[in-house]
């Protein structure tokens, strides 16, 4: 097992950066977007400043391109930028190829923007799964150290059931396997969280935190704890700003995207101060380490 034994791990808190309208249940809800990014991201950085807590913001590359100075503005405070693609294409719409050139393409907009290169990945829409396994070969031979994007439990929309809850190298020949021990070759995968090992409750972010009272995240942080795996929580700034909303999208879509939004910064606020927090690369830095 991968698991350090002693102290509490530090877990991992992370922003996926997007225009809030590129998500794909709103996407064809959206007539007139008011683009909040700029606001949306200063609540969340004066956030995380109230708690000197350093987090990963993986960034579309087309949003780096956009708003160059609120990238390196993220980045002078000290947080990680890794990358959320170019364009915001799920994995499932691209050939290696493409894939690959969306990686050139983000990795060269946040390196413009931040003066860094960045070294973490995450797909949109967690689209990293069975399909889409060559990615982690993409990754593994790009300039990138670890991929943040499989989600290990299956839903309608993404996931891969019985995938490793903690973070592992990912081999070649079996991606989903945790393989670490004296593993030469392979990327780091951190997966995002889920409570429990049988019963596999999401509880990283998004959604999920909207909807889970704030006792449930903390008794499932905890029970994370106990096994030696740091939690890996995913935010969208677009989920900090009640202020947006979209004309009248159906049911479903409503609910997931916006339910529990006032209250996304209370709860984040609450998990901050009773758990310590890091970036993602460091999670993955640790695993690489204990393995290499
Ligand atoms: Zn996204």
């Amino acid at each position: 097992m991968t698991r350090s034994s002693g102290h509490p791990p530090t877990h991992a808190v992370s922003f996926d950066l997007e225009h809030w309208h590129s998500a794909t249940l709103l996407a064809d809800e959206v007539d007139d977007p008011v683009d909040r990014i700029r606001e949306s991201v200063t609540t969340v950085l004066d956030l995380l400043a109230r708690h000197d807590v350093c987090a990963t913001f993986f960034v579309v590359g087309e949003v780096a391109a956009d708003y160059p100075d609120l990238i390196r503005d993220i980045a002078d405070a000290g947080h990680e930028i890794g990358s959320h693609g170019h364009t915001h294409t799920p994995l499932f719409d691209l050939s290696p190829d493409a894939f690959e050139r969306e990686l050139r393409e983000s990795s060269a907009a946040i390196e413009r923007a931040s003066g860094v290169e960045p070294v973490g990945f995450r797909a949109p829409n967690f689209s990293v799964t069975r399909e889409t396994q060559w990615a982690l070969r993409v990754l593994a031979s790009s300039e990138y150290r670890y991929d943040s994007s499989v989600f290990p439990v299956k839903t309608p929309m993404y996931g891969v059931s019985g995938a490793p809850i903690w973070p592992y190298i990912a081999t070649e020949a079996d991606p989903f396997r945790d393989r670490s021990e004296g593993t030469e070759d392979g990327i780091v995968e951190v997966p995002v969280s889920v409570a429990g090992s049988r019963l596999r409750v999401p509880i990283a972010g998004g959604f999920y935190v909207r909807v889970l009272p704030t006792w449930v995240l903390k008794r499932g942080i905890e029970n994370l704890e106990r096994l030696g795996i740091p939690a890996v929580l995913y935010f969208h700034p677009w989920e900090f700003n009640p202020e947006i909303r979209v004309g009248s999208p159906p049911f479903h879509s409503r609910f997931v995207s916006f339910h529990g939004i006032e209250k996304t910064e209370a709860k984040l606020d609450r998990l901050l101060d009773s758990f310590e927090w890091g970036t993602v690369e460091a999670v993955a830095t640790r695993t690489a380490e204990r393995h290499r």
